[in-house]
């Protein structure tokens, strides 16, 4: 016998639909390129996105097709998300950092046929221009660039997105599309290869967006002033344009300035309560505040941290000098992006503040929709004793099933399954920790050794304000560690001195053989270590002794 209840397929225009019917004193604020705020609501973005609907129509968009953005968190943007995948096509957000190369690849690969890009993007373009792919039909620039920045000479139409929208009407007929469509269409970064396209469906969208509200993943509420920091071209800004307004939460776009005094500003001046991005934006937010002991944060936000470890350090300082806690979550492209969250349950309710301060720096739980299995190198499940490690594999309605264009892929397992890529221990309350990326583990005479608990141990160091551990040759054992150590501002640490951090921390066989002092380290386009490019430039290197 079958439920004898309605059924509606989970359609990002229905997100819009009741944001703009049921929260219309929710405030929207966008920063522009320019630094110029501009101010809507969601009956307003519901309005635009519209006119921008019927625009996409006389481009002669259709439905599946894909519109790529290269953009920042902005208003125009936002009123893309909507527009594009409420009409039935399919929004290809571009990380306008990555290197040319790559944005050509991935405009060819996603055979766009429009292109919206924010005028002070114009110049990635233009580095482009000869490679775009025969696919696109039409170029829109959002928003006023530097009176230099002239869109290059393309074989395409340009057009304003004023120009585009302008008259068109307010009202549109969202159709009913099979939830299943795709709506969405991300690039990892490609740091280790060919970037990849994992392309959401309406359904996942929908769904991870009702599980981020959740009060152990994001906790959003109706009240809250939700500021996405981490870029709307990385995994859809973990999902707060929807997340957001299916709340009813204000939204705070600050654009492409994200620097502390732009962000603390933004904070105090919005009413920010909650906000979520990558440990080097928060970690630059406090050493600020920390320089201008005068500034505090009239109402403590909440932050969500992922993407790459964030020192506990900086977690106890915001909590203990600004009463700003941060949530630690952990996520992938593949996966929507939410993974887990390290937020409390039955058995650690009753730990100390400090107790569980410490603990925050582990990945934390999956919630309901996403699982996880984590198998040694012999296929087996791993004991949870927070020892044991192996690599984590999830499974989930907001994880991918394949990558776009590309039959088949060693990422996904014949039992339906989505290997991470990511070394973890479980410990006995069912709580990640990520050991390593797999690639990245130094295997040193048949062991592993975990290139991130040296980097976390190194930063510990009063001098050290990046560290990364890279594997380099060695006869003997294959791989040794090797520390790369950049000092902060005005200091020169002694390399034995560093060392001495790991003294009764890790075995004695982990620490590493040698120090190397450097001004800077390679980051990728989402900003973490890039080790495959540290690794290149250390080949070859060779040990003391
Ligand atoms: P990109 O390679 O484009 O940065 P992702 O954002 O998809 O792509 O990166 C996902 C990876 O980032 C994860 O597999 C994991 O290695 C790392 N990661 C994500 N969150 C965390 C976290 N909280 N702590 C440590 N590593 C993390």
């Amino acid at each position: 016998m079958q439920g004898l209840m309605q059924e509606h397929p989970l359609l990002i225009s229905s997100i819009l639909r009741h944001a703009a019917r049921h929260h219309q004193g929710a405030r929207i604020a966008s920063v522009d390129a320019n630094g110029r705020m501009t101010r809507s609501s969601y009956p307003e973005v519901a309005a635009r996105a519209a006119q921008l609907a019927h625009g996409l129509h006389r481009l002669g968009v259709r439905r599946t097709e894909r519109v790529a953005t290269l953009a920042w968190n902005t208003l125009p943007h936002l009123e893309l998300y909507y527009a594009v995948s409420g009409s039935g096509a399919v929004l290809h957000t571009v990380n306008p950092r990555l290197f040319p190369e790559q944005v050509a690849f991935i405009l060819n690969d996603a055979q766009d046929v429009a292109l919206f890009v924010d005028a002070s993007l114009l110049p990635v373009l233009e580095k482009v221009a000869d490679r775009l792919p025969a696919s696109l039909r039409a170029v829109v620039v959002l928003g006023e660039g530097h009176p230099e920045a002239a869109p290059p000479a393309l074989s395409v139409p340009v057009l304003s997105y004023d120009q585009l929208i302008a008259g068109e009407s307010t009202g549109y007929d969202w159709p009913l599309l099979d939830e299943r469509s795709a709506s969405a269409l991300c690039y990892t970064s490609g740091t280790t290869g060919e970037p990849k396209g994992v392309l959401y469906s309406h359904r996942s969208t929908v769904l991870h967006a009702m599980a981020a509200i959740q009060p152990d993943v994001f906790a959003l509420r109706a009240l809250d002033t939700v500021m996405p920091v981490v870029p709307m071209f990385h995994v859809n800004a973990w999902g707060l344009p929807y997340s957001a307004p299916m709340a009813g939460s204000g939204l705070v776009l600050p654009g492409p300035k994200l620097d502390p005094v732009s962000l603390h500003s933004l904070f105090e001046a919005e009413g920010v309560t909650f906000s979520a991005g990558v440990p080097t934006i928060w970690t630059a937010l406090l050493q600020w505040l920390e320089a201008e002991p005068h500034r505090r944060f009239a109402h403590p936000p909440r932050l969500v941290v992922g993407g790459t470890a964030l020192p506990v350090a900086v977690t106890e300082a915001f909590l203990k000098e600004y009463g700003v806690s941060i949530l630690h979550a952990w996520g992938m492209t593949e996966i929507s992006p939410l993974g887990s969250t390290n937020s409390r349950k039955a058995e650690n309710a009753h730990w100390s503040q400090e107790e569980f301060l410490h603990y925050s720096r582990k990945q934390g739980r999956p919630h309901f929709g996403v699982d996880y299995r984590v198998l040694d190198d012999a296929g087996q499940p791993i004991a949870h004793d927070d020892r044991a490690f192996g690599e984590m594999q999830v499974q989930g309605h907001w994880v991918a099933s394949g990558y776009f264009n590309r039959a088949h892929d060693h990422a996904f397992t014949p039992d339906g399954w989505m290997r991470t890529g990511d070394v973890v221990t479980v410990d006995p309350l069912g709580c990640i920790e990520i050991v390593d990326r797999a690639k990245d583990v130094i295997k040193s005479g048949g062991e592993w050794i975990s290139s991130i608990t040296l980097e976390n141990l190194a930063l510990r160091h009063p001098d050290v304000a990046l560290a990364a551990v890279i594997p380099v040759h060695h006869p003997k054992w294959d791989e040794r560690p090797l520390l790369l150590v950049v000092p902060k501002p005005g200091c020169t640490p002694d390399a034995q001195d560093i060392l001495r951090i790991y003294d009764g921390q890790v075995a004695k066989w982990w620490v590493p053989d040698a120090v190397e002092f450097v001004e800077s380290l390679p980051l990728t386009a989402t900003g973490k270590l890039w080790k495959a490019e540290m690794k290149k430039q250390w080949r070859g290197y060779s040990l003391p002794g």
